[in-house]
């Protein structure tokens, strides 16, 4: 079942050196208890599709075109009224920098019990202290925190960047959104904990039915998390699918080239290769395929024709070696 349809979203910023098109005619479907990884390097818009979707775009931004429908409902015309009632419960967003997301000034227990307080009234249930914090450290436990009964009176900043990214998990948790986003919410911690983290979030999205979109420029985070997979380059989606298809057989030259340029146990054969070139400025994104001035296979019709996203066996893929 549907929880989430995006549709043609296109989006831009205005700057002091031109209008950036960051977002190009996105669209996607995601199920309930369905997750989809959204992949690229930065400067590919993913980070601007997750702000989009939760109406959290910075004040230069302007939607041009397209619909984000979240259990049928539009949120690119819903008022900021409205919208409350479907941040957090609805629609909750982790960040790469979790500890921004918590108040400095209070105790990991008034910020929690705060997110219970907000879930029960707008669900209409009457709010109860001390049952909202049996739920609290029962979820802090579920996500893996040791000691929680301690760890709930301390503040953010003593705690470590591992402890606030699954206190900030777990704040999601507490107020059971429909739709989890993270974007980037590992790639500022060690490897160990990522790990940890990455697996905490795949036990946790089956446990409680989670919708999840994740974001990362990293493709083998993106086949831990994903059941899709959806790599955008330069604005645009360039490929779609089942993770495993596409992990297994990438179609798109851009998919390929972040596939190669992963490092692999069992191959030792010297430098990694890497993807040629930078991506383009988008505020004179390059003619044609937006891929064609690092893509290997380019010829006269990728720079002179806009590629259209196709579907290819069960996947979509914008390229020209699949018209
Ligand atoms: S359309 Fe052409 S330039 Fe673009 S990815 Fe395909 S082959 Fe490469």
């Amino acid at each position: 079942m549907v929880l989430l349809e995006v549709r043609g979203l296109s989006v831009i910023y205005r700057t002091l050196f031109g209008t950036v098109k960051a977002l190009d005619d996105v669209s996607f479907t995601l199920d309930k208890g369905e997750s989809i990884a959204v992949v690229g390097e930065s400067g590919s818009g993913k980070s601007t599709l997750a702000l989009a979707i939760s109406r959290l775009l910075p004040p230069n931004a302007r939607y041009v075109s397209g619909e984000v429908l979240f259990d049928g409902i539009n949120l690119v015309k819903l008022p900021q009224s409205k919208l409350r009632m479907i941040r957090g419960t609805g629609i909750f967003m982790v960040f790469q920098e979790p500890a921004n997301s918590l108040n400095p000034v209070y105790k990991i227990r008034d910020q929690l019990i705060e997110a219970v307080k907000v879930r029960m009234i707008k669900s209409g249930e009457a709010f109860d202290e001390g049952k909202a914090l049996k739920e609290i450290i029962s979820t802090l436990r579920d996500v893996r925190i040791p000691d929680p009964e301690i760890i709930i009176d301390r503040y953010p900043h003593q705690l470590s960047g591992g402890q606030i990214q699954r206190v900030m998990i777990a704040m999601g948790l507490l107020m059971r959104p429909r739709l989890y986003i993270a974007d980037e919410p590992t790639s500022a911690l060690d490897v160990t904990v990522q790990a940890q983290i990455l697996k905490l979030l795949k036990d946790l999205k089956s446990e409680y039915n989670l919708s999840i979109i994740f974001i990362t420029h990293d493709l083998a985070v993106a086949s831990v998390i994903g059941d899709r997979i959806m790599v955008m380059y330069a604005g645009q989606i360039v490929e779609e699918g089942n993770i495993d298809d596409v992990v297994t057989k990438p179609y798109h030259p851009y998919t390929q080239g972040l596939l190669g340029s992963l490092p692999r146990i069992s191959k030792h054969e010297g430098k990694l290769p890497i993807i040629g070139g930078s991506v383009p400025s988008l505020i004179n994104p390059p003619s044609g395929c937006r891929f064609h001035p690092r893509c290997p296979y380019a010829t006269d019709t990728c720079i002179k024709v806009i590629p259209q996203l196709k579907i290819t066996d069960n996947r979509r893929v914008r390229c020209h070696l699949y018209a």
